[in-house]
């Protein structure tokens, strides 16, 4: 059996794409399950719109997901640039061998003859015997194209409905599908998994590979990616880059698990499910051709799996790049595992825990207002009251509010609203007697006193 060789081939035009990321991934899964390669091409031949950062994006973004070179099934970086000998020779071999021909026709003459804006070339160069122009592909004038399509089954294209298509300017410069099939034909590539937008360019790569020779790939097109609206994920309307979710605090492994599941299910209930397990059983006849829904909050949902899944010291490790470097680890360490268990993204760790090492709380007026409700000097002059000897624990702590809340009619929950806030300057956070404890009794004195300050001034 021929080694199974995939290609992940992303144009350097922009910030990564999470729809990319689920392709590459894709493409790996199948590498690596059948010991096969992963070819990392980037496609910069537009040199108009590549710039080198969007290069380094990409290849950071893939090691990310675990895409790198320390896995031998890896292979490349190769730039689609570097080829172009290589295009331009495929261009003479066309024409060589009458599969090609040169055209001069410019758009106004085409226009003209046709009659319309929208039809396609209509051949008129085909027998002209030109020796210069741009270079059109002579396709069949009857019968159809056929791809087969693991992931669509069998897609039809008639021939009648296919022009003869440009492969190469005037100025020679081979055009991009033509560069694409030539770059997948000398890197041996046997399955072409990408995304659905160019099944278009399948039609015509159905005919070029034959034409230059070769035995066309195994496609594979994947489903668009969607959001909410059910409208194609996009740059302009949607958070797309992996970038993001990367600085946001969104694990590694939970991305790639939820990317995974973009079009394809492990077939079984189980969802969440770590990339060594997904590997065998992936299959792209399994993906699914409807739109996947990108859910933001099921992504959540799952990074907040795998988070309260790590090791309390992993995950405090992680929690590191959002903490201010000079704020405490060992008072870090008293709060971590309680801050585990509620957040859903790395990046809430720092609203959670800033009270402990900020001088006073990072109060907003919103909160204070909505916190500041009911008796908040008698419950705070109470619990102050208290706090001198109380036994330092949890439970009392909780204890003494319930009974302080109680003489003023109030259940724990409202009493609890104002210290809260006096304490951590937010309404919500993390268990508040524990929060409490860990302050420690001198502080937590010191910021109720404050807060009866403000109220009073
Ligand atoms: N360079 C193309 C893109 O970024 C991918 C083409 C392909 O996979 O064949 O959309």
């Amino acid at each position: 059996m021929t080694e199974v060789r995939v290609r992940f081939a992303p144009s350097p035009t922009g910030m990564f794409h999470v729809g990319g990321a689920r392709t590459a991934l894709f493409n790996w899964a199948l590498a690596e399950q059948s010991g096969g390669r992963f070819v990392l091409r980037i496609e910069d031949t537009d040199a108009s719109r590549n710039r080198p950062e969007w290069i380094e994006g990409i290849i950071s973004a893939l090691d990310w997901v675990g895409i790198n070179g320390s896995n031998e099934v890896f292979e490349g970086p190769y730039f689609q640039s570097a080829y172009e000998p290589q295009h331009r020779e495929a261009v003479a071999k066309l024409l060589a061998d009458g599969r090609a021909y040169y055209c001069d026709c410019t758009r106004e003459l085409l226009v003209a003859r046709t009659g319309s804006e929208h039809r396609g070339y209509d051949g008129f160069c085909r027998d002209r015997g030109l020796t210069e122009g741009a270079v059109r592909f002579r396709t069949p004038d009857e019968g159809v194209t056929v791809v087969h399509d693991v992931v669509r089954g069998t897609v039809e294209f008639p021939n009648d409905a296919q022009e003869d298509f440009v492969i190469a300017r005037t100025d020679g410069s081979p055009l991009y599908v033509l560069a694409n099939a030539v770059d997948d034909i000398t890197q041996n590539i046997t399955h072409v998994i990408r995304g659905e937008e160019h099944l278009g360019n399948a039609a015509k790569q159905m005919l070029l590979w034959p034409a230059l020779g070769a035995t066309p790939p195994i496609w594979g097109h994947l489903p668009v990616i969607v959001n909410e609206q059910r409208k194609k994920l996009s740059k302009r309307r949607d958070k797309v880059a992996l970038e993001s979710y990367r600085e946001e605090g969104y694990l590694a492994e939970a991305m790639v698990n939820y990317l995974m599941l973009l079009g394809w299910g492990p077939g079984d209930d189980r969802e969440i499910m770590p990339w060594s397990e997904m590997v065998p059983l992936f299959k792209v006849e399994d993906v699914n051709s409807a739109s996947a829904f990108f859910d933001e909050k099921k992504l959540r949902a799952f990074n907040g799996e795998y988070i309260r899944a790590l090791p309390l010291e992993t995950f405090e490790e992680r929690c590191l790049p959002y903490l201010d470097p000079s704020w405490d680890r060992e008072l870090f360490s008293k709060v971590a595992a309680l801050a585990q268990t509620r957040i859903g993204v790395l990046s809430e760790i720092r609203q959670n825990v800033d009270f402990l090492f900020l001088e006073e709380p990072a109060f907003d007026q919103a909160s204070w207002d909505k916190a500041m409700k009911n008796s908040p000097v008698e419950i705070i002059t109470g619990y102050l009251a208290r706090l001198d000897t109380v036994s330092w624990d949890p439970e009392s702590l909780k204890q003494a509010l319930e009974e302080v809340g109680t003489a003023q009619g109030l259940k724990l929950g409202k009493a609890q609203a104002p210290v809260r806030v006096a304490i951590t300057g937010r309404t919500v956070g993390l268990p508040l007697f524990e929060s409490i404890e860990v302050l420690g009794r001198v502080r937590t004195q010191e910021r109720l006193r404050a807060a009866l300050a403000r109220l009073e001034g």
